[in-house]
């Protein structure tokens, strides 16, 4: 098969339409088989569910190309079961783990030109996603939803690669106590905008939010889970039922305690401490593990020690370890790599 003549080294993480789609119809209490397409185009009720309270969740994941040439992807049943999740939460029809991973399968098949080759930093991000397509008006779930998943392919999500970034203490909330912080809502993302803009606007990559009902600890930023390494080598990350459950947060886990023999700690970290960690890292799919070089906050900066110039030598373990199993250079835990074809 050929690759698309695309400069994949020069990808920025944004959206190019590819060939094929996947989607879905839920209607009358049963999903259709679905299939794919080549319309990139969505046709609903301009009183659908999505577009009236915002009836949507989604996902996010990559596919890669490992050194042997075979595509896979990561841990993708995990973000079948997430996604039933967030369904639950918002009143939608679940999407089977059978379908999701059919849907994955299947389309990455029919893009494979698209799939960045090996070596070139690029990967295949893929957007599975799921709402209310059916009309409604008084507040209530939609009578029909969709399910889609597409591709695109991106570069690194942090312009400049792997370069330390500023954070700024939100002065806003992410995530009510029993809200809906632990799913993949659309609604998270439309209130987290705001704040985005202000932090960038001021100088700053992301903002670090804490949790509302106390402002005391640390959750995370807009869209990445927080990992600490202190000064003696331990990795510790935020315990809240108001976070994520990022997938690349948990696989970093299982990694720094079984592979790399650290020692672990998952609970409640104050603000307070943040002060006293030797590196500080983000992760999540998009930028597997980021960096941080600063934080400001109302009355001052905490200036991380393994500084702005680049990645500490901890995280950069973890994330070689990580990017070394995705890209089948070292062998992870079994069943971590979904082999597409
Ligand atoms: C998607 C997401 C993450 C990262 O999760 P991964 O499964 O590692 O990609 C972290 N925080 C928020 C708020 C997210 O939406």
């Amino acid at each position: 098969m050929e690759k698309k003549n695309i400069e994949w080294s020069k990808l920025g993480f944004g959206y190019m339409p590819v060939d094929y789609r996947f989607v879905a119809h839920w209607k009358d209490g049963s999903w259709d088989e679905g299939g794919l397409t080549k319309d990139a185009t969505v046709t609903i009720s301009e009183s659908a569910g999505v577009l009236q309270y915002a009836q949507t969740c989604f996902e996010g994941l990559k596919v890669y190309t490992q050194k042997n040439g075979d595509i896979v992807a990561f841990r993708p049943d995990l973000n079948a079961k997430r996604m039933q999740d967030s369904a639950d939460r918002l009143l939608m029809p679940k999407v089977s783990e059978e379908m999701f991973l059919r849907a994955l399968d299947e389309m990455v098949k029919a893009n494979a030109a698209w799939v960045p080759p090996y070596g070139s930093g690029a990967t295949l991000y893929i957007r599975p996603f799921l709402f209310g397509s059916g009309p409604v008006i008084g507040v209530a779930p939609a009578p029909e939803y969709e399910f889609r998943m597409f591709a695109t392919p991106v570069g690194p999500y942090f312009k400049g690669g792997v370069k330390p970034i500023k954070l700024l203490l939100s002065a806003y909330d992410r995530a009510a106590p029993h809200g809906t912080g632990d799913i993949k809502a659309g609604l998270n993302y439309a209130m987290s905008l705001y704040p985005g803009d202000y932090a960038h606007k001021h100088g700053f990559s992301e903002n670090m939010y804490l949790d509302a009902a106390t402002r005391t600890y640390v959750e995370e930023t807009g869209g990445a889970n927080f990992i600490f390494i202190t000064k003696d080598g331990k990795l510790v990350t935020p315990k809240s039922s108001t976070i994520l459950p990022s997938i690349t947060r948990r696989s970093i886990l299982v990694v720094a305690a079984e592979m790399l023999g650290m020692e672990v700690e998952e609970r409640k970290v104050p603000f307070t401490e943040v002060k006293d960690f030797a590196e500080i890292g983000l992760c999540g799919t998009a930028a597997v593990i980021s960096p941080v070089g600063s934080i400001t906050y109302d009355g001052g900066e905490i200036l991380v020690p393994s500084g702005m110039d680049s990645m500490g030598p901890v995280l950069t373990k973890l994330r070689e370890t990580i990017t070394g199993i995705q890209e089948g250079t070292i062998e992870g835990p079994a069943g971590w790599i979904h082999k597409i074809c």
